[in-house]
């Protein structure tokens, strides 16, 4: 069946009544984004979207959008005339290419109360005419094994048969931004996917300790930042901080069992006035509660006493083989377990403290003064910009 449209169905966009049209918006522009290149086109109105295919096949174009945030479902569906011959044709013509099951119902949506036969009539007549023109089909109303739907509009008229569920979700960009702390492991990815699913842009930071890391570590999360922003759908920028001051002090002034207390500290420091500095809303990590010595609720709390700030932790309760389906269905799972060793992976220290206490970690860090370094790392930062292309920017929409 060579189908001429895609019927888009938005997610949680519906329960938007204020801002609706700034939330459709921002989905049409991301789904042009997506579709550049090829001949398709989209259209939006209130209650769903339109992709006028132009030729394109309904396989690439899906492939296409399937990531987009935003979408709740999509059909294959034939526009045609507002003709009730027509109809009929199109419905049996489509029935004929069922080649599982023998049942089939006809669903009709009349929109448009003005069409000249009304639901049942629409039903009944085109339910015999599938019939009659298809031998091997029959009707079964309660547990059809295909449903042919039938959507009468003012000035058109959709028929379909498939509904492919997408992720759902909002559209990115809606949702303000967060910075993503992001490392090169399984988890952070999928954490920055997850919330970027609910529409909230990502920028990312990552800390690398050269010479103690390596460049091709530093690579491998700049090719995760593309994978990101590849499935997302817009650029994602990356700040790599060097850690290697901060890191190296700790390692000599901390005792050994509080310096990853004090390491992730100061990471979140920076993470906030990184955050204050890109205006983002929020900080969003990979972490999951009790998996390490640094994720056990009370490291948590001492590590997150450096912050006010709201810090997102989408994959919090996960169990692991959960994370890696995730990390696998967003295509980050390959790259990430590359084996080059990030920062914390080096200096780990033999016997973390799985339950540190803020008064003593507070007592080794009065020592030392952070500040300069801190500010120096600023000083050096490199940003990375992901390849992903971008035809409007949100600027032009918000
Ligand atoms: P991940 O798989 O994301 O590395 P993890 O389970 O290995 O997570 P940790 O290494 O303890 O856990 O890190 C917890 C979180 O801290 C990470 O998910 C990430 O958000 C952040 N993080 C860790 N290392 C770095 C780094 N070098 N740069 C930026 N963020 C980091
Ligand atoms: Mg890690």
């Amino acid at each position: 069946m060579k189908y001429n449209h895609i019927l888009v169905r938005y997610g949680e966009i519906t329960l938007k009544t204020r801002n609706r049209n700034m939330f459709i918006n921002v989905l049409k522009r991301n789904i042009k984004n997506a579709l550049a290149g090829t001949q398709a086109e989209i259209k939006t109105d209130y209650s769903s979207a339109l992709i006028d295919l132009n030729d394109e096949s309904y396989e690439t174009v899906l492939e296409r959008i399937r990531y987009i945030s935003g979408i709740l479902s999509v059909s294959p569906v034939l526009k045609i005339e507002r003709d009730i011959e027509v109809i009929k044709e199109t419905a049996s013509n489509m029935a004929s290419s069922f080649s599982d099951g023998k049942s089939f119902k006809i669903e009709v949506k009349r929109q448009d109360k003005t069409f000249e036969y009304d639901t049942g009539e629409i039903q009944q007549m085109v339910g015999s005419h599938v019939q009659m023109s298809n031998e091997h089909l029959h009707v079964n109303v309660k547990a059809p094994d295909h449903t042919i739907m039938i959507q009468v509009k003012v000035d058109r008229v959709y028929v379909y048969c498939e509904h492919e569920y997408l992720q759902g979700g909002l559209p990115y960009g809606t949702g303000g931004k967060a910075l993503l702390l992001l490392s090169g492991g399984i988890d952070s990815p999928v954490a920055g996917l997850e919330v970027a699913k609910k529409g909230v842009e990502i920028e990312a930071i990552h800390f690398h300790s050269p010479p103690y890391t390596s460049k091709e570590a530093t690579d491998k999360v700049k090719r995760l930042v593309d994978i990101m922003s590849e499935r997302i759908g817009a650029k994602i920028k990356l700040h790599i901080y060097p850690f290697t001051d901060i890191q190296t002090t700790i390692y000599k002034k901390v005792p050994d069992n509080y310096s990853m207390t004090s390491t992730r500290r100061l990471m979140l420091s920076i993470a906030e006035r990184l955050a204050i500095r890109t205006g983002s809303l929020a900080i969003v990590n990979g972490e999951n509660l009790g998996q390490v010595a640094s994720q056990t609720l009370s490291s948590m709390h001492v590590i997150n006493e450096v912050t006010n700030y709201p810090i997102l932790r989408p994959l919090l309760s996960h169990e692991k083989m959960e994370i890696v389906e995730l990390a696998n269905k967003y295509g980050t799972f390959e790259t990430s377990i590359l084996p080059f060793e990030d920062c914390c992976t080096i200096f780990k220290p033999k016997n973390p403290k799985i339950n540190p206490r803020l008064d003593k970690t507070l007592h080794f860090e009065d020592k030392i003064d952070f500040e300069p370094l801190i500010e120096e790392g600023f000083k050096n930062i490199i940003v990375y910009e992901s390849h992903e292309k971008e035809e409007e920017s949100f600027e032009d929409i918000l």
